[in-house]
């Protein structure tokens, strides 16, 4: 059987090396792929994988959306949130929508949610994810901050949520930007593009970035003042998991994944 991930450009990805892993953890003759795909291919090339021996994909940049609107069937998260991240193909070749990124955001958080006062950072896609699992988990309070402020207005407005005009006060902080990819800010500049030079870190900051072997500057600060902090690559492997849940009717092997992403070969 074959799985991959859909992106343009999508050379980046770690996906693959984690979802290998995870079919060697379990005896699994899978095999996961990048699929480099420009988005005007998209659909003919989703349509043509369960013919192909494909179970199943990973969707990211820039076809999330896409391949929502192309699924046959679609989650109430995926529905919710406006993008699939997670394919699976059917027998018959139906194609079903789902998202991952919400839920493996909420297992890679460790802690419940509920009653606590959440400022999410970004209105991109990732943020809408963040936002609607918050939400959904019962946080007392989700704040949505953007450098476009019209932006973080209107996803508040669709989700129900709150438009913080500036950073403030909070439980959890989640840096859904991708302020700290590429090209790196460091330091204070990091800190400055995400409003946050004049904040304290609350008790527990998660980055959605993942930049390598050091960490964030968001995770740096947070870390210096001794918040909990949870990384990008553990919400990596919280959605794979789940998609590989998804795919292969198996409990994950998250040591075996978790291990793989913090691995750079
Ligand atoms: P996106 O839709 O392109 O959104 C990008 C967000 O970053 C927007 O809110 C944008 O604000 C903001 N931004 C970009 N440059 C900025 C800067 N210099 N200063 C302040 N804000 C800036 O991207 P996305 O899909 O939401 O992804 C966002 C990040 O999350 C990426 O780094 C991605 O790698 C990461 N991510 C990680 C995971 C994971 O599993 N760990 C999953 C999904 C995404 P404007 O609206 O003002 O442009």
């Amino acid at each position: 059987m074959l799985a991959g991930v859909l992106g343009w450009p999508v050379g980046h990805s770690r996906s693959p090396a984690i979802q290998n892993a995870a079919f060697r953890e379990v005896g699994l003759d899978w095999r996961y792929v990048k699929l480099p795909v420009p988005p005007e291919l998209f659909e003919e090339t989703v349509r043509a994988l369960p013919g192909s021996g494909y179970r199943g994909a990973n969707v990211t940049i820039p076809h999330k959306h896409a391949a929502l609107a192309l699924a046959d069937e679609s989650s109430a998260a995926a529905a919710a949130i406006g993008a699939a991240n997670t394919l699976l193909f059917s027998e018959e070749g139906k194609i079903q929508a789902d998202n991952t990124d919400a839920p493996g955001f909420l297992a890679a958080l460790g802690e419940d949610p509920a009653g606590r006062r959440a400022l999410v950072l970004g209105a991109g896609g990732a943020g809408r994810a963040v936002v609607w699992a918050l939400r959904e988990a019962g946080a007392a309070e989700v704040a949505v901050w953007n450098r476009t402020p019209e932006r973080a207005a209107a996803l508040a407005n669709e989700l129900g949520v709150t438009h913080a005009e500036h950073p403030g006060p909070c439980d959890l902080l989640v840096n859904a930007t991708s302020v700290g990819l590429d090209p790196p800010l460091e330091g204070a500049e990091a800190l400055r593009a995400l409003g946050l030079e004049e904040l304290d870190p609350p008790a527990v900051v998660v980055d959605l970035v993942y930049s390598g072997e050091r960490p964030t500057a968001l995770v740096d600060w947070a870390r210096k003042a001794g918040s909990r902090t949870v990384d990008g690559l553990e919400v990596l492997v919280r959605q794979g998991a789940l998609s590989f849940e998804r795919w292969t009717g198996r409990e994950s092997p998250i040591e075996a994944m978790r291990a793989a992403a913090a691995s750079r070969s």
